[in-house]
């Protein structure tokens, strides 16, 4: 059966298509030549190359400047509700295995385009699940998506966390609330790697949770260095970083963080693994003067932790967000006792590793401390990234001796 639109790419542009990139852009679309004729925003189109030959099949918006997100290389494909639940089990399958024995009971599911499915995002927390749709193509297929996540997981409840400016750019508005089943609970608690959080679904970050550090979590949670340090928690959000230190026998743990509703939150994930006693100080506070304050006052810690929000959403704001690396890591690196660890992130896709360890390198020289990378970080396995999408790879981070 013939698809209804046809989209034709321009001779010389079909090269990263038939490399399984899955956008094409705006630019790369012969116009003229292209049909789209009754095709709506989200619908199934084919991608053609000049002579009409078979490319792809994806979902277009032509309200998107990525026009096409494919979904499959193979033209006998049909994409329609069988076609989602294949994708989706294989997306469950692939976490299943990964998580065997591990005491998990929570993470991502579904990495969007990096497991073969563009635009959508599923969280799983215990028997909870989370979705965002982040472009019109999954939005339009969320009926299928939605029964086939309950049919394969059989969940409790499946909530929909829509509420993210991306779906601007398609032309969406924001959107949030129950799905199928019940609504999560508000005293949600998430097991990973044995360790207890608290997480507040409804009105939390992202879908409530930061699943990609919990590999650093692990080495925080089992790196010989930590036992009896002070340490400094930036950027704390509910403290999970926290948690992993005290449980590894840190000595006082301060986290600093803009949102009180996250140091509540915080307070709850120390007390649920029993680290009621641990010398624990939340401050509500700007983290870019908080340091400065700590640095008049001449205080030094033995581990600092920068896991900073995005602060490069374009590539042109990759100068901007390098100041502001380099700024915190340099005050950071100078409140730290000597042999002191820094653990510094990015979550900036447009800033490099390369580039990142760099601004991190200058920052270790305006502050005259010389530092050694001890560890290597990237986001977790349940965000894996295409190798056909490079830009799928965003978090990563750097363990530093000074
Ligand atoms: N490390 C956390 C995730 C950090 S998310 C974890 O493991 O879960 C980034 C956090 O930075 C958010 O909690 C946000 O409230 C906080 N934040 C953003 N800008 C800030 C600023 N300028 N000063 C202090 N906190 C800030």
């Amino acid at each position: 059966m013939a698809q209804s639109g046809i989209v034709i790419i321009k001779q010389g542009r079909e090269k990263p298509i038939l490399q399984r990139h899955p956008w094409v852009f705006s630019g790369a679309i012969d116009k003229g030549r292209t049909n789209l004729e009754g095709v709506q925003p989200g619908d199934i189109v084919e991608v053609r190359d000049t002579r009409g030959g078979y490319l792809a099949t994806g979902y277009h918006n032509p309200h998107s400047q990525i026009r096409v997100r494919l979904l499959s290389w193979n033209q006998t494909n049909q994409i329609g509700p069988a076609w989602w639940r294949i994708q989706l089990a294989r997306a469950i399958a692939i976490r299943e295995a990964m998580f065997t024995g591990s005491d998990t009971d929570s993470y991502r599911l579904v990495n969007a385009e990096n497991d073969g499915l563009p635009g959508l995002v599923v969280d799983r927390y215990g028997d909870y699940l989370v979705l965002q749709f982040l472009t019109m193509g999954v939005d339009v297929a969320r009926e299928s998506i939605v029964q086939a996540l309950a049919d394969l997981l059989n969940p409790a409840g499946i909530y929909e966390r829509s509420d993210v400016d991306v779906r601007s750019k398609e032309g969406l508005e924001e959107t949030t609330g129950v799905l199928y089943g019940n609504p999560p609970p508000d005293d949600l608690t998430i097991t990973q790697d044995g360790v207890r959080y608290p997480v507040d679904i409804l009105n939390g970050h992202k879908t409530g949770f930061y699943f990609d550090q919990r590999e650093t979590r692990r080495w925080l949670r089992t790196h010989p260095e930590i036992a009896g340090r002070e340490v400094l928690n930036c950027f704390s959000y509910t403290g999970a970083f926290s948690v992993c230190a005290g449980l590894n026998g840190a000595s006082s743990i301060t986290s600093v963080d803009s949102s009180g509703a996250a140091h509540t939150i915080a307070r709850q994930a120390m007390a649920q693994n029993g680290l009621d006693d641990l010398p624990a100080e939340y401050v509500e506070a700007d983290v870019f003067e908080q340091l400065r304050a700590y640095r008049d006052e001449e205080r030094t810690f033995d581990l600092i932790i920068l896991d900073p929000p995005k602060f490069a959403f374009t590539a042109r704001q990759v100068d901007k967000a390098a100041r502001g690396y380099k700024d915190i890591n340099w005050l950071a690196l100078q409140l730290l006792n000597p042999g002191g660890l820094l653990l510094t992130f990015s979550c900036s896709g447009h800033v490099s590793p390369d580039l990142f360890q760099k601004i991190v390198f200058g920052a270790s020289v305006d502050a005259e401390r010389d530092a050694q990378i001890v560890g290597l970080f990237n986001q977790s396995a349940d965000h894996p990234v295409m190798l056909s999408f490079p830009e799928g790879h965003y978090l990563k981070g750097l363990a530093c001796r000074a």
